[in-house]
């Protein structure tokens, strides 16, 4: 299928009419609204319902609103119905009410450049999982020894900890190294001060377009139901902090401090053609977890580095979502059978996405091997871990035949940390 808006026809963009990602933009000096993303352009939702070109009957306004929530919380149907009136809108061949009028083209199709995008969606909670098994396994083998590597209960449960929706921020925004307790290596006590093993996480994010009541519980098939869109997602972390802090509880201010996200929603549907099967299970999952059917996606993951000082990144590695052990539908059905509400705009990490070899592993942790192996740039630099003034940024896809549906871009650059004259004494 092509759209008349010819970049859009380009194998290689990532906004092809197939995919139509959900986002929030304003230009200078307007109010952020909703779009979708297509070609070279963001199509002014807000603009297309108030001349009638979409409507959602009892639902005036919904686009008009700086976050998707009003519009994720009308559930597939709807989703499904705009979807579907957006395409015909934009197909060659489609209907002529967007195509054939300049001045409303004109006005509601804007170019990408001139525009800043905003959070797409109000964050209601954030909950990060834990659910790649090499990333897993190599994190484990460096904190406890590869005999203890994967938790008991690793192979039955998706475990996760909750996180700060506080700290989510979009893309572009820069990340400040935090300041935590740490304990060098052979000290006896810890001292305070900014994180010296400062990391990225690649991930994905489900972002959840329904709810459950308290107390009640949702199954692996309601779960995807519920699940809105998918974003690129980078958990920041501290591993120093985190090295230190972390047993019993799990990570606490090692991961509070950000997380980013990019701000485009790929929608569940825009995904429908790649999705994958979940691997074949050492363990048998208990049946409350069993998927009915394929409910991970095939979607090429990369991360670059690149240093204040650099002309140019270097990718520093190259995954695929469908790496992952448990699904964001099996994380989030397990989230909520303990009676656990879940919201609109709720955000699900999927928990770093490594694949079995090194230069697919999600994290400097890994890529560094906990800071033993430096990984050397493009520029001739290394890199154990993120230095001020570092740019990290995901990209993701899926590929289909001649047309990808693409994610865009998740990025933050490092600031120094802050420093106060009491913390000195
Ligand atoms: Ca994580």
């Amino acid at each position: 299928m092509r759209s008349w808006v010819a970049a859009a026809n380009a194998p290689e963009s990532p906004f092809p009419i197939q995919n139509l990602p959900y986002g929030v933009f304003s230009r200078p000096g307007e109010h952020p609204r909703c779009c979708v993303a297509i070609g070279d352009a963001a199509l002014d939702l807000a603009a297309l319902e108030e001349t009638g070109l979409v409507s959602i009957p009892g639902n005036d306004g919904v686009f008009a609103q700086p976050f998707l929530n009003g519009f994720m919380a009308l559930g597939s149907p709807v989703w499904d119905a705009v979807r579907n009136r957006l395409t015909d809108l934009l197909a060659e061949g489609g209907d002529t009410a967007l195509s054939g009028n300049s001045p409303l083209r004109n006005a509601a199709l804007i170019p990408l450049s001139d525009v800043s995008l905003h959070l797409p969606f109000q964050i209601a909670e954030y909950t990060d999982f834990y659910a790649g098994r090499h990333h897993a396994v190599n994190v484990g083998t460096m904190f406890r020894g590869p005999e203890n590597a994967l938790p008991p209960n690793w192979l039955h449960i998706p475990i996760g900890y909750n996180g700060r929706a506080s700290s989510v921020v979009v893309s572009g925004t820069a990340v400040r190294r935090p300041l935590g307790q740490l304990k060098p290596p052979g000290a006896e006590t810890p001292i305070f001060g900014p994180c010296r093993r400062l990391d990225m996480e690649l991930e994905l994010g489900a972002v959840i377009g329904g709810s459950n009541r308290l107390g009640e519980a949702v199954t692996v098939s309601e779960a995807d139901e519920m699940i809105f869109g998918y974003v690129l997602l980078n958990d920041w972390s501290a591993r120093d902090i985190q090295a230190w802090e972390y047993q019993p509880l799990g990570p606490f201010q090692a991961k509070a401090f950000a997380t980013s996200i990019s701000p485009w929603i790929v929608t569940k549907a825009a995904l429908a053609p790649f999705r994958r099967s979940t691997p074949h299970r050492e363990r048998e999952l208990l049946p409350y977890l069993r998927e009915p059917g394929p409910m991970l996606y095939d979607i090429a993951l990369e991360a670059d580095l690149t240093p204040a000082s650099a002309a140019h990144a270097t990718t520093i590695t190259r995954t695929n979502y469908k790496e992952m052990y448990y699904s964001a539908a099996q994380q989030l059905c397990h989230h909520a059978v303990s009676g656990c509400p879940m919201r609109v705009g709720d955000l699900i990490g999927s928990g770093t996405i490594s694949g079995p070899d090194k230069g697919a592993y999600g994290s400097l942790l890994e890529l560094s091997w906990g800071g033993k192996e430096p990984i050397t740039l493009a520029t001739g630099e290394t890199r154990s871990f993120l230095e001020d003034g570092d740019l990290v940024t995901l990209r993701g896809w899926a590929q289909g035949d001649r047309y990808r549906i693409g994610f865009g871009e998740c990025s933050g650059q490092i600031l120094p940390a802050l420093q106060k004259e009491e913390w000195l004494s």
